[in-house]
């Protein structure tokens, strides 16, 4: 479909027939990046006061909470009193999501299940008022490497496995002009399908799990494919951790620009990263709190509180990430603050014998050379398994150096072994995970 076709008639319709107002919030907020610092933080600061007292008036679960704290909202000053206020966690959304809506709002809502990665999946309401800011945020950013609403995309993700969700995704798919590439059963077949289908399509830009857009430019390269003008203007990573081996070999196979997006199913995109490379916070959108870490640095669990939802509004949700965030201004112009580091999952920290955790990127820096693909699994404090998938450049002086680099940094008393297999694969969502801990960090 032409992205003109798609942009106007087809996505207006969706629009009017689902009264999402995506277009015209896109029009209200596109400027906001480009105010300065303060007077972004002076509109953060307005919604954060209406939000925060409409869900005391409003919503019996924060009443409850809010009165539980002995919290004074008439005196609270925001956003300075923030801490005040208790941590919502993801079982309390999974308790308590009859309580956590706003009975006074009659309002359209859609239902989605988050990914589950950590094993246990929420389901999320979202009323369309919501929705709409939420995916005018998400165009806001992506405007940025010029890609507009109804521009073809490829999508790198999972496919429903129930038939009837099928047919809604791939009707979804046919109006917002896009193509879904799926994350599970990724052999070579289906890789020469992808490349195929691809350049049939032509897409303007990709977006996806920054795995398996990884897996196809390897098999770009191994098959010697070429996209040449049908290469994408941008690559947008989502869902998953980026690493710098992945952004590397990505943008040398499709020579276009990877884009980091930080965002979660029930949020939206909290943070996007800008041509300059630094990742900002969309803090008209969500209030990003960092908490005290206990692991003796300057990141924490992150912690959001939505600035546009009355209907069921999360305050002070740990999402379950960690990270750390910049004062320092960007050159890209935007006065939007900077998240510094992205350190993903808590569970994604190996934590060795004498309770030190380090981040699992670790094993993305060890093993270059020779490995297709590997996976970290930590079953027990004292023992790491690490499954290889090799290519034949390995050798057995490789694999000692390998060991003897992990025992520098994981300490002599941690037991590693290898475990060479044919393939690792992605979880029930299509994630694939570099790091799986089973020793319960998870959140
Ligand atoms: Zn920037």
């Amino acid at each position: 479909m032409h992205s003109w076709i798609a942009r106007n008639i087809v996505y207006r319709s969706i629009e009017l027939a689902r009264g999402e107002p995506v277009t015209g919030y896109l029009r209200r907020i596109s400027h906001i990046p480009y105010l300065s610092r303060d007077e972004i933080a002076g509109i953060q600061a307005e919604k954060l006061r209406r939000v925060v007292l409409t869900s005391y008036r409003n919503i019996p679960f924060y009443r409850k909470r809010f009165d539980e704290a002995g919290i004074d909202v008439d005196r609270l000053k925001l956003p300075e009193d923030m801490v005040k206020i208790p941590i919502l966690e993801k079982h309390d959304l999974r308790d308590n999501y009859h309580l956590l809506v706003n009975p006074e709002l009659d309002v359209r809502i859609s239902r989605e299940s988050t990914s589950g990665s950590s094993g246990n999946p929420l389901t999320v309401i979202k009323d369309r008022d919501k929705s709409a800011y939420v995916r005018a945020v998400m165009y806001r950013c992506y405007a940025q490497y010029g890609v507009d609403i109804g521009d073809k995309q490829a999508r790198f993700w999972g496919v429903p496995v129930d038939k009837r969700a099928y047919f809604i995704e791939k009707l979804k798919d046919i109006l917002s002009n896009r193509i879904r590439l799926s994350a599970f059963m990724v052999d070579e077949e289906a890789l020469s399908e992808f490349a195929r289908r691809l350049q049939k399509f032509k897409p303007r830009y990709f977006c996806g799990y920054p795995s398996l857009i990884y897996k196809f430019c390897r098999w770009m390269i191994d098959h010697n494919v070429a996209f040449g003008e049908c290469a994408p203007l941008v690559v947008i990573t989502t869902g998953e951790v980026l690493y710098d081996f992945q952004r590397e070999l990505i943008e040398r196979t499709l020579k276009c620009r990877v884009a980091n997006e930080y965002g979660a199913t029930e949020t939206g995109v909290i943070a996007f990263e800008c041509p300059e490379g630094k990742m900002h916070i969309n803090a008209d959108h969500v209030c990003l709190e960092i908490l005290p870490s206990g692991y003796g640095r300057d990141d924490g669990d992150i912690v959001v509180t939505e600035l546009n939802n009355y209907y069921n509004p999360l305050i002070r949700y740990r999402i379950g990430d960690v990270g750390s965030v910049s004062e320092e201004p960007c050159g890209c112009g935007m006065g939007l603050p900077v998240l510094k580091a992205l350190l993903g999952r808590q569970s994604s920290f190996i934590v060795t014998p004498e309770n030190k955790y380090l981040y699992s990127a670790l094993l993305a820096y060890v093993f270059k050379k020779g490995v297709r693909q590997f996976q970290g699994v930590q079953d027990s404090k004292d023992e790491l398994t690490v499954r290889i998938v090799k290519d034949d450049s390995l050798t057995d002086t490789m694999l000692s150096e390998y060991k003897r680099k992990l025992s520098d940094h994981l300490g002599k008393t941690m037991r590693i072994k290898f475990e060479f297999v044919s393939t690792i694969n992605p979880d029930r969502s299509g994630k694939l995970r570099y790091f799986v801990s089973k020793i319960g960090q998870d959140v």
